[in-house]
């Protein structure tokens, strides 16, 4: 799916009143933000739209708050982190197109920004409701959509405001460089051109793995996913997660692999645990067979010395999936060191959010790659080929 939309560099946006669909569904603990990447990544946008004079209203989700209001999820740690990184204090309206929210956006100052409360307090919200997609197009003048992480899905204030609510609709600048990127390996990538998937399941991945078949020169497979394709290759997998009733689709993968000639690549040798918990017993063998009772939690030292290997002569990386359990030291060092290959590679490195994104950051890589994205599902849906609603909806150049 190659992409080619106006973006907030494409319309006069001064003197109007602009909403921005940003993504600030960010991480929380005990209602203090633990990353602001995402926030930090929608600034480019609300500063080029400030500088040109334009009044700005901000929109997001945040969580799953099921169409009700539930302060857990309130926007106001949002708009504190804002304040700062804008230097301007800005608002929080007390919902999302209510009475007092639309006076605030009529009476926001040009040059000034708003936030609005979380987009899914109402559950209209993710109906794609044209109704509520309308009340919040009638607050301003130009749509600008930069939620990449949202772009996945058609809800009012993602798809709805441009398809029901009659605005001049264009991308900002973090939805331009999500699919400019990705939209550059898919199309046009410098080779070897290297997939790496990890992950749980096949099942998850199964689109990305096909679409990216016909276009890399190697993939690279790990994490819980690989015991699937090892039982679909006739090895023993004990108690490693396995989805039996898609083994048929793993033997498709290795087929399409072996026809269209990719290097198709499974771990030689794993850690193993006793039982799936942190502390758990483990150990690493020499093999890709799991033996009974035991389960593989990370790919092994020999595996990573290959994966390792066949990183450092990439063109193109695109990474989504950790290697092994990641989150349990243990079982990390396969994600590790892929993190730092594929860091050390100088290849063009695009990392899709979730679990590998949080790896490449906790180690401090993300700075060494050339992008990591700001949307797990969204990437994954865009490697896939699919198109993504939030930006389809938006002009096209
Ligand atoms: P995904 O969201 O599909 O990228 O999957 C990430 C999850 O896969 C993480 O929570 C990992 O703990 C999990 N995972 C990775 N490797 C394994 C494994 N060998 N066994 C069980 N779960 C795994």
């Amino acid at each position: 799916m190659t992409y080619n939309k106006k973006s907030i560099e494409d319309i006069d946006v001064s003197g109007k009143r602009v909403l921005v669909r940003c993504d600030f569904n960010v991480p929380l603990k005990d209602g203090v933000i633990t990353s602001d990447k995402r926030i930090v990544e929608a600034v480019p946008t609300i500063k080029y739209l400030l500088g040109k004079g334009a009044a700005v209203i901000l929109c997001s989700h945040m969580g799953k708050p099921k169409g009700e209001v539930n302060k857990k999820y309130t926007l106001a740690p949002v708009a504190a982190r804002l304040t700062e990184l804008l230097g301007q204090k800005v608002e929080l309206a007390p919902d999302t197109i209510g009475p007092e929210t639309k006076k605030m956006a009529a009476a926001l100052p040009f040059g000034r920004a708003l936030l609005l409360e979380n987009t899914r307090f109402d559950k209209r919200e993710e109906a794609n409701d044209p109704e509520f997609a309308k009340e919040l197009a009638s607050m301003a003048e130009i749509f600008v959509n930069d939620a990449f992480g949202a772009a996945h899905r058609a809800h009012a204030s993602t798809a709805g405001v441009a398809m029901y609510g009659g605005l001049p609709a264009v991308c900002g600048y973090l939805i331009q460089k999500e699919i400019g990127v990705m939209g550059k390996a898919l199309e046009d990538p410098k080779r070897p051109f290297i997939a790496i998937l990890g992950g749980a399941k096949v099942s998850d991945k199964i689109g990305v793995i096909n679409n990216l078949l016909d276009r890399c020169d190697t993939i690279i497979i790990g994490g819980g996913m690989a015991y699937t394709f090892f039982k679909a290759l006739g090895n023993e997998v004990g108690n490693s997660i396995c989805e039996y009733d898609k083994l048929d689709i793993a033997r498709e993968a290795i087929a399409k692999a072996k026809a269209k000639k990719v290097n198709f690549m499974l771990p030689v040798d794993n850690i193993i645990g006793k039982e799936y918990k942190e502390d758990t017993t483990y150990m690493r063998i020499y093999s890709d067979s799991i033996p009974d009772g035991w389960m593989g939690l990370d790919i092994g030292e020999k595996t990573q010395e290959l994966y390792s290997k066949s990183i450092e002569g990439a063109g193109t990386i695109v990474w989504n999936g950790p290697m092994g359990v990641s989150e349990w030291p243990h079982f990390a060092g396969g994600t590790n060191a892929v993190a730092k290959a594929v860091s050390e590679s100088g290849a063009i490195s695009i990392i899709g959010g979730g679990d590998s994104a949080a790896a490449v950051e906790k180690l401090g890589y993300a700075d060494k790659m050339t992008h990591v994205s700001t949307g797990g599902g969204a990437s994954l849906e865009f490697l896939e080929g699919k198109e993504l609603p939030g930006i389809a909806c938006l002009q096209d150049k």
